[in-house]
């Protein structure tokens, strides 16, 4: 697959452990899942070009021609870095592993914690990079949002991807299920007892519905029978206007 980079820009993490924090993010387009509720538009031919803010924080944008070179890439990279502090680089996406040899490639031109937003299905490519990564923030995605389960390959994910500061996310909407949201839940006692889980109430998009605020509440209480840390964080970056 061709590598298309959407954009990078210099932004809040709105979502997850580090909420709050600055970031660099770099979203590249083309993702192995197709969930119900994805708001990317992730099909690489159509981004010819990758929107590269002129200056951290700024909402400039200027074009630059796909795929971009190594050194481009971390040029720009680097070039938002220095203007203001950042706490990581954010690989989104799409999924960000589909990529994992130019993320890899990387690694010594930029002096900054490498931060992995994934849907938790890639694990060779995981395997690869693990050393190039510091933290992982890894969906759990249930079977109501995806054509089929994706469980057996969370599982072989987490065990790699455990050895670093992992954190899992599951998005719940008015189509989750008791059973699979537990089934994830068990999945992760046994193979990542003491990472965080967020649950993160879907922004609705494309068809998929609000979950009911109440049994937010409810999931939240099942799951924290069984795990050490479950904490309920909405998309914050939306309710910010940032990006
Ligand atoms: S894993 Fe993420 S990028 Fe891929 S289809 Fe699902 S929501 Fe979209």
């Amino acid at each position: 697959m061709q590598r298309s980079i959407i954009e990078m820009f210099s932004s809040i993490q709105g979502e997850g452990k580090y909420v709050g924090c600055r970031q660099v993010f770099v979203r590249f387009a083309g993702c192995n899942l197709a969930c119900r509720y994805c708001d990317t538009e992730n099909a690489p031919a159509k981004h010819p070009v990758c929107q590269v803010e002129t200056h951290a924080g700024s909402r400039a944008f200027r074009e630059e021609k796909n795929p971009l070179s190594l050194a481009q890439a971390a040029e720009e990279i680097n070039g938002l870095l220095r203007e203001v502090p950042h706490q990581a680089v954010s690989f989104t996406g799409g999924e960000p592993l589909l990529q994992a040899d130019f993320i890899h490639a990387l690694r010594p031109l930029v002096a900054a914690p490498f931060f992995l937003e994934t849907n938790g299905t890639c694990t060779q490519q995981l395997a690869a990079i693990i050393g190039d990564i510091d933290i992982i923030s890894m969906d759990i995605k249930l079977p109501s949002a995806l054509p089929r389960p994706v469980w057996e390959a969370h599982r072989s994910f987490l065990r790699i991807a455990r050895a670093k500061d992992l954190y899992l996310k599951m998005v719940l909407s008015a189509e989750t299920r008791e059973e699979e949201f537990l089934e994830g839940v068990r999945l992760i006692r046994e193979e990542a007892p003491d990472a965080l889980l967020i649950l993160q109430p879907v922004t609705p998009f494309g068809g998929c519905e609000a979950i009911a605020p109440a049994r937010v509440l409810a999931l939240q209480a099942a799951a924290a029978q069984q795990l050490r840390d479950v904490r309920v964080i909405p998309q914050t970056h939306r309710m910010m206007q940032q990006l």
